[in-house]
């Protein structure tokens, strides 16, 4: 068994990640073990840039092999926003968060176009062996709809199922979203040896 870190705090990522890894003979670590490891700052543009911060930054405190991802909601009418800023984005809940951004949408004509954007990278011993992104397309709803999920997936409805992320179980949203597609990608390269062969590459340099 390969162990790896997976390293993220946000505890509806770190399920979503451990259901698409399952079966791998891979040991999932995750940061709730490692609680001395400060969090590093994400100076990045992109999410691309924020996932490798992560991944390094982790990779050099801990020595493990280390997976980082960096996501969040891209609304075309905001420019963007809250883009790479999600988790930050004014409000103490999340119902404060869906309240802002429906006041800046407000003034825009819907459908509020949107995307979830999930960008992944793996480094072992300060080298990046892997990165992808995924991304799945949606529309911000005007009022928050279903419990499941996390973060904004109650106002962030998927037209090909007609409800919003919050009204499907885990596995539904997985198959079609933005960290299922990044997390599947991943799997894939694992499951044909490219882990291994990588690791061992990393280790004969
Ligand atoms: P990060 O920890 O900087 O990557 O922040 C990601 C933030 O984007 C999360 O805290 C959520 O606010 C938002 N986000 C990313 N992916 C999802 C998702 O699948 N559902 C709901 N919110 C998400």
């Amino acid at each position: 068994m390969t162990p790896i870190l997976i390293a993220t705090t946000n505890r509806g990522k770190l399920r979503e990640i451990r259901q698409i890894l399952r079966g791998l003979s891979l040991r999932l670590e995750s940061l709730g073990n490692l609680a001395t490891v400060p969090e590093p700052v994400e100076t990045g543009q992109t999410f691309e840039e924020n996932a490798q911060i992560k991944a390094h930054a982790y990779a050099r405190a801990t020595g493990r092999i280390t997976v980082a991802e960096d996501s969040g909601l891209v609304i075309d009418a905001l420019g963007g926003a809250p883009g790479i800023h999600s988790a930050r984005y004014p409000g103490t809940t999340y119902a404060d968060k869906f309240a802002g951004l429906h006041a800046a949408l407000a003034a825009h004509p819907r459908p509020w176009t949107a995307r979830y954007v999930c960008a992944l990278a793996l480094v072992h011993r300060g080298q990046l062996l892997f990165e992808t992104t995924g991304a799945v397309e949606g529309e911000i709803w005007p009022e928050p709809r279903g419990g499941h999920g996390f973060g904004y997936d109650p106002i962030f409805y998927y037209p090909p199922y007609q409800l919003t992320f919050g009204e499907v179980d885990e596995t539904r949203k997985l198959v079609v979203a933005h960290r299922g597609q990044a997390f599947l990608a991943f799997r894939e390269w694992v499951v044909n040896g490219r882990l291994s062969e990588t690791i061992q590459a990393v280790w004969l340099r």
